[in-house]
Protein backbone atom coordinates (compact mmCIF):
# COMPACT_ATOMS: atom_id res chain seq x y z
CA UNK A 1 0.00 0.00 0.00
CA UNK A 2 2.50 2.11 0.69
CA UNK A 3 4.64 2.33 -2.74
CA UNK A 4 2.53 5.74 -3.80
CA UNK A 5 3.33 7.16 -0.27
CA UNK A 6 6.79 9.50 -0.77
CA UNK A 7 9.55 8.29 2.18
CA UNK A 8 8.88 11.17 4.23
CA UNK A 9 5.32 10.58 4.71
CA UNK A 10 5.77 6.45 5.03
CA UNK A 11 7.87 7.91 8.01
CA UNK A 12 5.28 9.65 9.45
CA UNK A 13 2.05 7.36 9.09
CA UNK A 14 4.31 4.47 10.48
CA UNK A 15 4.86 2.49 7.16
CA UNK A 16 8.97 2.30 7.68
CA UNK A 17 10.98 1.74 10.02
CA UNK A 18 14.31 3.10 8.99
CA UNK A 19 14.67 6.62 11.12
CA UNK A 20 14.47 4.55 14.27
CA UNK A 21 16.87 3.30 16.76
CA UNK A 22 16.92 0.97 19.62
CA UNK A 23 16.89 2.09 23.20
CA UNK A 24 16.17 0.13 26.38
CA UNK A 25 14.33 -2.22 24.51
CA UNK A 26 12.25 0.15 22.57
CA UNK A 27 12.92 2.09 19.41
CA UNK A 28 13.21 6.04 19.52
CA UNK A 29 13.79 8.41 16.79
CA UNK A 30 17.27 8.54 16.69
CA UNK A 31 16.89 12.56 16.64
CA UNK A 32 15.99 12.59 20.24
CA UNK A 33 18.10 10.20 21.79
CA UNK A 34 20.32 12.50 23.66
CA UNK A 35 17.18 14.55 24.81
CA UNK A 36 15.45 11.36 26.54
CA UNK A 37 18.30 9.95 27.80
CA UNK A 38 18.85 13.57 29.71
CA UNK A 39 15.23 13.72 30.72
CA UNK A 40 15.85 10.23 32.10
CA UNK A 41 19.25 10.96 34.00
CA UNK A 42 17.10 14.16 35.43
CA UNK A 43 14.53 12.22 36.61
CA UNK A 44 16.67 9.66 38.27
CA UNK A 45 18.43 12.60 40.60
CA UNK A 46 14.80 13.50 41.65
CA UNK A 47 14.47 10.14 42.40
CA UNK A 48 12.49 8.10 39.94
CA UNK A 49 13.46 5.64 37.54
CA UNK A 50 11.54 7.17 34.57
CA UNK A 51 10.91 3.39 32.36
CA UNK A 52 9.39 3.39 28.55
CA UNK A 53 6.38 1.23 28.66
CA UNK A 54 5.64 1.96 24.90
CA UNK A 55 7.12 3.86 22.14
CA UNK A 56 6.87 3.20 17.83
CA UNK A 57 4.41 1.43 16.83
CA UNK A 58 3.64 0.93 13.33
CA UNK A 59 0.56 1.85 10.96
CA UNK A 60 -0.18 -2.28 10.62
CA UNK A 61 0.43 -2.47 14.49
CA UNK A 62 -2.01 0.55 14.49
CA UNK A 63 -4.76 -1.05 12.88
CA UNK A 64 -4.55 -4.17 14.35
CA UNK A 65 -5.18 -2.03 17.31
CA UNK A 66 -7.83 0.03 15.85
CA UNK A 67 -9.81 -2.99 13.43
CA UNK A 68 -10.41 -5.20 17.23
CA UNK A 69 -12.03 -2.33 19.11
CA UNK A 70 -14.32 -1.14 15.44
CA UNK A 71 -15.50 -5.02 15.53
CA UNK A 72 -16.03 -5.43 19.14
CA UNK A 73 -12.92 -7.71 20.00
CA UNK A 74 -11.54 -5.28 21.90
CA UNK A 75 -13.17 -3.08 24.89
CA UNK A 76 -13.47 0.43 23.67
CA UNK A 77 -14.04 2.53 27.30
CA UNK A 78 -15.61 5.72 28.26
CA UNK A 79 -13.95 8.44 30.28
CA UNK A 80 -14.71 6.88 33.30
CA UNK A 81 -13.16 3.43 32.03
CA UNK A 82 -16.70 1.81 31.73
CA UNK A 83 -17.12 -0.03 28.80
CA UNK A 84 -19.20 1.08 25.70
CA UNK A 85 -21.65 -1.36 23.99
CA UNK A 86 -20.68 -0.19 20.24
CA UNK A 87 -23.12 -2.46 18.83
CA UNK A 88 -25.52 -0.02 19.39
CA UNK A 89 -23.71 2.83 17.51
CA UNK A 90 -23.38 3.91 13.96
CA UNK A 91 -19.81 3.56 12.40
CA UNK A 92 -18.87 7.13 12.94
CA UNK A 93 -19.57 6.99 16.74
CA UNK A 94 -17.75 4.02 16.68
CA UNK A 95 -14.91 5.87 15.18
CA UNK A 96 -15.14 8.51 17.61
CA UNK A 97 -15.54 6.62 20.96
CA UNK A 98 -12.25 5.20 19.79
CA UNK A 99 -10.34 8.02 19.26
CA UNK A 100 -10.45 9.03 22.45
CA UNK A 101 -8.37 6.63 23.90
CA UNK A 102 -6.62 5.30 20.22
CA UNK A 103 -5.63 6.93 17.17
CA UNK A 104 -6.47 5.97 13.65
CA UNK A 105 -3.76 4.26 12.17
CA UNK A 106 -1.67 6.57 9.86
CA UNK A 107 -2.35 9.23 12.52
CA UNK A 108 -0.89 7.84 15.50
CA UNK A 109 2.12 9.95 17.52
CA UNK A 110 3.39 6.67 17.93
CA UNK A 111 4.56 6.19 14.62
CA UNK A 112 6.51 8.74 14.75
CA UNK A 113 9.26 7.42 17.36
CA UNK A 114 9.06 11.01 19.09
CA UNK A 115 6.31 10.29 21.62
CA UNK A 116 6.58 7.25 23.92
CA UNK A 117 4.16 6.43 27.40
CA UNK A 118 6.06 6.33 30.61
CA UNK A 119 6.42 5.21 34.18
CA UNK A 120 8.31 5.28 37.45
CA UNK A 121 9.13 1.95 37.41
CA UNK A 122 10.36 2.42 41.53
CA UNK A 123 7.38 3.16 42.34
CA UNK A 124 5.51 -0.18 41.71
CA UNK A 125 7.16 -3.59 42.40
CA UNK A 126 8.37 -5.98 39.29
CA UNK A 127 4.98 -7.89 39.10
CA UNK A 128 2.84 -4.62 38.98
CA UNK A 129 0.53 -4.30 36.12
CA UNK A 130 0.81 -1.47 34.13
CA UNK A 131 -2.92 0.03 32.91
CA UNK A 132 -1.76 3.59 31.91
CA UNK A 133 -4.48 4.65 32.87
CA UNK A 134 -5.82 8.58 34.99
CA UNK A 135 -5.86 7.03 38.53
CA UNK A 136 -2.18 5.90 38.10
CA UNK A 137 -1.26 9.21 37.16
CA UNK A 138 -3.34 11.74 39.46
CA UNK A 139 -3.17 12.15 43.24
CA UNK A 140 -2.65 8.97 45.23
CA UNK A 141 -1.86 6.96 42.46
CA UNK A 142 1.67 5.58 42.57
CA UNK A 143 3.18 7.84 39.27
CA UNK A 144 1.53 11.05 40.59
CA UNK A 145 5.07 12.12 41.92
CA UNK A 146 6.43 11.26 38.75
CA UNK A 147 3.49 13.09 36.98
CA UNK A 148 3.91 16.19 39.25
CA UNK A 149 7.64 16.18 38.33
CA UNK A 150 7.06 16.27 34.28
CA UNK A 151 4.94 18.87 35.08
CA UNK A 152 7.48 20.89 36.07
CA UNK A 153 10.55 19.69 34.22
CA UNK A 154 9.30 18.15 30.46
CA UNK A 155 10.40 20.95 28.33
CA UNK A 156 13.41 21.84 30.24
CA UNK A 157 14.41 18.98 28.11
CA UNK A 158 12.53 19.27 25.18
CA UNK A 159 9.67 17.53 25.71
CA UNK A 160 5.78 18.12 26.64
CA UNK A 161 2.46 16.40 26.21
CA UNK A 162 0.19 16.89 23.90
CA UNK A 163 -2.74 15.02 25.70
CA UNK A 164 -2.18 17.06 28.97
CA UNK A 165 -5.72 18.49 28.57
CA UNK A 166 -8.63 17.51 27.50
CA UNK A 167 -10.06 19.39 23.93
CA UNK A 168 -12.54 17.21 23.25
CA UNK A 169 -10.36 15.26 21.38
CA UNK A 170 -8.22 12.67 22.75
CA UNK A 171 -9.11 11.98 26.17
CA UNK A 172 -6.01 13.18 28.96
CA UNK A 173 -2.87 11.01 29.10
CA UNK A 174 -0.27 12.07 31.26
CA UNK A 175 1.94 9.14 30.27
CA UNK A 176 2.17 10.34 27.23
CA UNK A 177 5.41 12.56 26.37
CA UNK A 178 6.87 13.92 23.02
CA UNK A 179 9.85 15.72 21.68
CA UNK A 180 8.67 18.82 20.75
CA UNK A 181 10.64 19.91 18.14
CA UNK A 182 11.30 16.80 16.45
CA UNK A 183 7.55 15.53 16.83
CA UNK A 184 6.16 19.31 15.18
CA UNK A 185 9.01 18.87 12.25
CA UNK A 186 7.45 16.10 11.34
CA UNK A 187 3.60 16.49 12.10
CA UNK A 188 3.54 19.74 10.12
CA UNK A 189 3.81 17.90 6.85
CA UNK A 190 1.06 15.37 7.55
CA UNK A 191 -1.79 17.52 5.89
CA UNK A 192 -5.58 15.96 5.80
CA UNK A 193 -4.90 15.24 2.33
CA UNK A 194 -1.68 13.39 2.50
CA UNK A 195 -4.06 11.45 5.73
CA UNK A 196 -6.56 10.63 3.08
CA UNK A 197 -4.02 9.23 0.54
CA UNK A 198 -2.97 7.07 3.95
CA UNK A 199 -6.44 6.02 4.54
CA UNK A 200 -7.65 4.77 0.52
CA UNK A 201 -4.60 2.87 0.29
CA UNK A 202 -5.10 1.03 3.51
CA UNK A 203 -8.54 -1.78 4.82
CA UNK A 204 -8.93 -0.02 7.76
CA UNK A 205 -12.77 -0.86 9.18
CA UNK A 206 -14.77 1.97 8.97
CA UNK A 207 -12.78 3.12 5.95
CA UNK A 208 -16.05 4.77 4.46
CA UNK A 209 -17.18 6.61 7.47
CA UNK A 210 -13.71 7.82 7.99
CA UNK A 211 -12.78 9.48 4.80
CA UNK A 212 -16.55 10.65 4.55
CA UNK A 213 -15.55 12.43 8.11
CA UNK A 214 -12.04 12.84 7.46
CA UNK A 215 -12.17 17.14 7.98
CA UNK A 216 -13.67 16.58 11.62
CA UNK A 217 -11.58 13.78 12.37
CA UNK A 218 -8.51 15.64 11.19
CA UNK A 219 -9.22 18.98 13.04
CA UNK A 220 -10.65 17.20 16.29
CA UNK A 221 -7.71 14.61 16.84
CA UNK A 222 -4.84 14.99 14.79
CA UNK A 223 -4.13 18.73 15.06
CA UNK A 224 -6.33 19.30 19.16
CA UNK A 225 -3.03 18.93 21.26
CA UNK A 226 -2.34 20.74 24.22
CA UNK A 227 0.53 23.64 23.79
CA UNK A 228 4.00 22.83 24.68
ZN1 LIG B 1 0.87 7.07 24.12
Amino acid sequence: MSDLLSANLQCITGQTDTHLVDVQQHRLHYAIIDDFLSLQTAAKQAGFRLTIASSFRDFNRQQIIWDNKFSGLRPVLDINQRVIDITRLSDFEKCNAIMRYSALPGASRHHLGTDLDVFDSSAVSNDYQLQLTPDEYQHGGPFAPLSDWLDKNLTKYGFYRPYKLDLGGVAPELWHISHIKQSQLMLKSLTQTDLLRCIEQSHVLGKHEIIANLTQIYSRYVTNVSPP
